[in-house]
């Protein structure tokens, strides 16, 4: 099975996005990565950029155990909960899709809820999967709507 894994960050950007991949490819077979993508913050304005990019894995573990591992990387990297949810953070692991479809649980949602509104997810994906369909419209569509309102562009990043 494949996970598309959305990782997000903007504190010490650099060193968590490195910390995030080195842990994802200990725990999972990481078959795509896209470019590493900086975006003005979502929701809660008043905070540094953040760092976004996807990665395509490879398990045979079931979504709620993916979350498991996640939330270990992210608590590994200093994530406090609490305060403001989409307020600055170390690090942030969302599942975003999964090749088995849908999936509702009271610990996890997939696909992502906010996928169609989020640039910084769609964009990456675009990049490693194509132009595929979500929810009834393709990725492309979605990211010529979004265009003019989410400021997002490709960063130079060296991630070995
Ligand atoms: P957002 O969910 O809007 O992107 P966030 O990522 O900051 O905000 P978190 O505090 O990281 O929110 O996560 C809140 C809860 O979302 C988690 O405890 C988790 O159980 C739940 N959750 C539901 N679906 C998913 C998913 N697809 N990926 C990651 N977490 C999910
Ligand atoms: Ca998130
Ligand atoms: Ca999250």
């Amino acid at each position: 099975m494949n996970y598309i894994i959305a990782i997000g960050t903007n504190i010490k950007k650099e060193e968590n996005l490195k910390l995030a991949l080195r842990r994802l490819s200990e725990r999972f077979t990481i078959v795509a990565a896209s470019s590493v993508y900086e975006s003005e913050p979502y929701g809660y304005q008043a905070q540094p950029n953040f760092y976004n990019m996807v990665v395509k894995i490879e398990t045979d573990l079931l979504p709620e155990k993916v979350l498991d591992i996640l939330q270990g990387i992210e608590a590994e990297a200093g994530r406090v909960r609490g305060g403001n949810r989409w307020g600055p953070r170390t690090l942030d692991l969302d599942i975003v899709l999964w090749s088995e479809g849908e999936v509702e649980t009271p610990r996890v949602k997939i696909p992502h809820y906010d996928l169609k509104n989020r640039l910084f997810f769609i964009l990456p994906i675009l990049e490693i999967e194509g132009d595929i369909p979500v929810g009834g419209e393709t990725l492309f569509h979605l990211a010529r709507r979004l265009l003019p309102y989410q400021a997002i562009k490709k960063v130079e990043f060296e991630l070995a």
